[in-house]
């Protein structure tokens, strides 16, 4: 993809708005698209370009960029996400860092005509965005500021039209609460606080409307790759999990265009409101609010609500409130300290409490707004101890952790936020293997399937045997190339890599699609290792882009000290924490820790697939011009960033 046109699946331009000078600009998407792809690849390399390393996350020297994929706008393959990146606030150090959004609002913005958007600068009074078929207004949004995500979203498509697509940050991004989401149309929420950066540059919302719809080059051969897909991913939700699910308040609520083979989902509740209510999302409060109520109810799909509404990560609440209730129990904080009410923790009185008052950055909220583990340090009196379930940088739950799959150990340790992208890879086909195990009707992933995945998606059968170190730096690796491809183009985590599928023959999935489907669409012929080597080349950019910000290799790939010391007491899909070990063995990682020596033997591994620098872990200056980033060199060089070896 040296000369790649961006003819088709693509709009063909990138929007620049400067909100400092109220200027608006276009540049091509073909400047990017042959090197980095869409989605992430060409977001990081705006940023690579544009934020300088020292600039914080609510200077206007902040980019926030929003952008789709070239294969955003086609049906029936899961890929109308999108993306929005730039540098976080919640991340320690503020990073580089990167959230992925499912819904209507992507595709509309490439119909609208945009690849993607650079925001730049800050407004000097509230202001929202109007791009309608090409056509850029930013317009005075007083009347919306102060609203909550959902009034926003609801004002503009009765001022607009029902037509317009929302994205907005609610009271906690004005307020640049570190955690502050975004919310766009289906409740699709973004994280890593890029609410707050909106809120920082006082962009209130963007709604986007058009008819540009993209072609592809092949449509005959789109067509057939898109009847595969539909025939591998039948009934895939699960192994049956769906009707579990699903009740009968919940309906379908699945992202434009998609076949929806996914529990993304609404509630409708007994007041007949409605809402997201899928995943993470609808069970962060589940478990608090069936202890203090004693029975099911209804109490955790509001407390998404709320979350939804102030523009809040339903995530980092999560893991806020985890802590808080250590500290509670521990006798450090309590109701009165706080003004919360600790003691009612899985209310809705506690939730409404707390949501508001970090939101509105009240009283001891103001304390919580900057994260968990700045707020931890604030707090001090022994509380940082008590947060004993995180991941570093962004103080995400450590779903998928590193004790439980020892490939995640590394995919952890090198990246800005909780990499779930990455985890999902490991972690679908082990939810299927599970059913198998525990003989689940339907199910079908043994043990000998699992093993044959393993060697075809993460370079060898020992990347299958969950109670060993071997074989997991190449997996690292491969999953790493694979899944900063998969967020360019951008495919759905539920969606992709297709690892196994009921209706195959052999029950494996098929890792030529992803590249099969951008060929078909673009109109150039991308390898299934052409399309790795882009994902190589954007997953390099990012390390440099994490180096320059303060990510120093090896030193800076750890984990945090609790994954070394505390043994695994719980996984998130199975309490026993089963996984397939050697040769068809099934073992528990119960109680498993991450052995440092092994971890570290890993990493030179690692670094050597990587061509790395072994000793300090620093890409090389050889390494980089064999995978097209010799133009990042010079500046990482500069900075003693990159270990010469031409
Ligand atoms: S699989 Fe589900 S979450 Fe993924 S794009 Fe389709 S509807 Fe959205």
């Amino acid at each position: 993809m040296t000369n790649m046109t961006v003819q088709y699946g693509y709009a063909g331009e990138i929007l620049r708005v400067d909100l400092s000078s109220n200027r608006v600009d276009r540049f091509p998407t073909e400047m990017y698209a042959s090197r980095f792809l869409g989605g992430r690849g060409i977001a990081a390399r705006i940023y690579w370009e544009e934020v300088a390393p020292e600039c914080k996350a609510y200077d206007p020297g902040n980019r926030l960029l929003y952008f789709t994929g070239p294969l955003a706008g086609f049906n029936g393959l899961g890929s109308s996400r999108w993306t929005v990146c730039g540098k976080s606030p919640l991340t320690i150090p503020e990073q580089f860092s990167y959230s992925n959004l499912g819904g209507s609002w992507g595709v509309k913005l490439k119909y609208a005509g945009y690849d993607g958007i650079v925001i730049q600068g800050r407004a000097d009074k509230p202001v929202y965005l109007l791009i309608d078929d090409g056509i850029v207004e930013i317009r005075d949004a007083a009347f919306l500021w102060g609203r909550n995500t959902i009034e926003v979203r609801e004002i503009l498509k009765q001022n607009l039209g029902k037509s317009v697509a929302v994205v907005a940050c609610g009271p906690a991004g004005e307020n640049m609460v570190n955690f502050a989401s975004l919310l766009a149309d289906n409740d699709a929420s973004g994280s890593c606080g890029f609410g707050a950066v909106m809120g920082s540059k006082k962009l209130k919302a963007i709604a986007v409307r058009g008819n540009r719809r993209p072609k592809a080059a092949v449509p005959e051969t789109l067509h057939g790759l898109t009847r595969r897909v539909r025939h591998l991913k039948k009934d895939a939700v699960g192994n049956g999990q769906q009707d579990l699910i699903l009740g009968p308040k919940m309906k379908k609520d699945i992202c434009y265009g998609c076949i929806g083979a996914c529990i993304r989902q609404t509630f409708e509740a007994q007041d007949g409101t409605k809402g997201k209510y899928a995943c993470g999302s609808a069970w962060f409060y589940q478990e608090r609010a069936m202890r203090y109520y004693g029975e099911w109810n209804e109490i955790p799909f509001f407390a998404t609500r709320l979350c939804d509404s102030y523009g809040l990560d339903t995530e980092s609440v999560h893991t806020l409130i985890m802590w808080l209730s250590r500290c509670h129990k521990a006798g450090i904080l309590t109701d009165e300290n706080t003004g919360i009410p600790l003691s009612k923790l899985g209310s809705y009185e506690f939730i409404e409490s707390l949501t508001k008052k970090v939101s509105l950055r009240e009283g001891f909220g103001n304390t919580l707004a900057q994260g968990l583990l700045r707020a931890a340090d604030t707090v001090g009196n022994g509380s940082q101890e008590l947060i004993t379930d995180y991941t570093s940088k962004a103080g995400y739950a450590s779903e998928y952790c590193p004790r439980m799959y020892i490939v995640s150990s590394l995919l952890y340790a090198m990246e800005p936020r909780l990499p779930i992208n990455q985890v999902h890879e490991i972690g679908v086909p082990l939810f299927a293997w599970l059913g198998w195990i525990n003989k689940v009707e339907g199910s079908y992933l043994s043990s000998d399937i699992f093993r044959n995945i393993a060697e075809r998606f993460w370079g060898s059968e020992l990347a299958a045997d969950f109670s060993t170190y071997e074989g997991k730096a190449i997996a690292t690796a491969m999953i790493q190339n694979r899944e900063c491809a998969k967020e360019s183009l951008i495919l759905c985590d539920w969606m992709w890599p297709i690892t196994h599928s009921k209706h195959s023959d052999d029950h494996l999935g098929d890792p030529t699609l992803e590249s099969k489907l951008l060929s078909s669409v673009v109109g150039e012929d991308v390898s299934e290792g052409e399309l790795y080597v882009l994902g190589e080349r954007i997953f390099n950019l990012q390390r440099a882009i994490l180096a320059r910000e303060g990510h120093v290799g090896r030193q800076s790939d750890i984990l945090p000290e609790p994954f070394y010391t505390r043994p695994l007491r719980w996984a998130v899909q199975d309490p026993e924490c089963l996984a397939p070990g050697k040769d068809g063995a099934v073992v528990s990682r119960k109680g498993a820790v991450v052995d440092r020596e092994q971890f570290e033997l890993m990493k030179d591994e690692y670094y050597i697939h990587r061509a790395w620098d072994v000793a300090t872990g620093l890409q090389t200056t050889t390494q980089l011009g064999s995978i097209g980033l010799y133009d990042i060199v010079a500046d990482l060089q500069k900075r003693g960033l990159t270990v010469d070896t031409m």
